[in-house]
């Protein structure tokens, strides 16, 4: 049976470890050659291009810090040198720097809105040309359900969310002539390094809200995004997509 992703580039940021991880294996798993991005996770990083090739797909790694724009440009231009194209971005990689409105420093609201948003804004940039040229390309940018319902003590976490919410509708209507989807995945309470930062009270308050009843799983959020990278998706720009065990709705 062919694959849903045969022959496609994508580009995962921050895919060393955490959904983006996930996110990689399940596109290369559809059959799609990857270039994986990441900032720290150098040896985690090259395990995943390992596990990536036994699943009998392509990769590449590039060491980059997406906030930075020429740094951002390097993950595209490696993709271009490698396979020629990019089809499918995946702007996963984030960061929280927790604490309250009266607590939060200047810089921890910056770095957060640099890594989450801007960050986003960069890649998009720097791939939105190649896919203007080829008329086709899929967008999905990694959000929250704290960039749509805000959460004390993430004040810059929720703007920098609901940020990138406001981001994938706005460059959605911009691209859809050409022939792009964009849409966003709002996860909630996500099995990951992020998640188990958390303090057992904390998590537990948070299962509580959720009707599933459970923490979800990385594999659940890739799930989603194949679906969104993959033609089965094609008539769907715009959009904002929980997975959440129904903590919003
Ligand atoms: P994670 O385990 O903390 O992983 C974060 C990833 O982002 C790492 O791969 C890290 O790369 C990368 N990263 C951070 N700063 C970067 C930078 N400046 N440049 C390039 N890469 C950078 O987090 P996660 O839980 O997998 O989260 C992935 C995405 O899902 C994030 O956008 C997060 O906000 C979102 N999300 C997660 C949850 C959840 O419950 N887990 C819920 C809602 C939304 P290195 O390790 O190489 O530094």
């Amino acid at each position: 049976m062919e694959k849903l992703l045969s022959g496609k580039v994508a580009v995962v940021t921050g895919a060393g470890r955490g959904l983006g991880r996930a996110i990689a294996l399940k596109l290369a798993a559809e059959g799609a050659n990857l270039v994986v991005n990441y900032r720290s996770s150098e040896a985690e990083t090259q395990k995943l291009i390992k596990e990536i090739e036994e699943l009998g797909s392509k990769a590449v790694a590039v060491k980059a810090d997406i906030s930075k724009y020429d740094e951002a440009e390097t993950i595209i231009k490696k993709a271009l040198d490698e396979y020629g194209t990019v089809d499918i971005l995946v702007n996963n990689a984030g960061i929280t720097k927790d604490n309250l409105l009266l607590r939060m420093k200047e810089e921890d609201f910056d770095s957060v809105i640099n890594v989450n948003l801007k960050g986003a804004f960069n890649c998009i940039k720097h791939t939105s040309r190649v896919m203007l040229k080829k008329k086709s390309g899929k967008i999905i940018n990694i959000s929250s359900v704290i960039g749509l319902i805000g959460n004390a003590g993430q004040v810059n976490y929720a703007a920098a969310k609901a940020g990138i919410i406001g981001m994938t509708k706005s460059v959605a209507k911009e691209l859809a002539s050409r022939g792009i989807t964009v849409n966003a995945v709002a996860p909630g309470i996500i099995k990951s390094d992020m998640t188990d930062a958390l303090t057992d009270k904390q998590r537990e308050s948070i299962v509580a809200a959720v009707p599933l009843n459970k923490v979800g799983e990385a594999e659940d959020v890739a799930n989603l995004v194949l679906f969104l990278a993959s033609d089965l998706s094609s008539y769907i720009t715009g959009q904002v997509i929980n997975v959440d065990g129904g903590m919003v709705m």
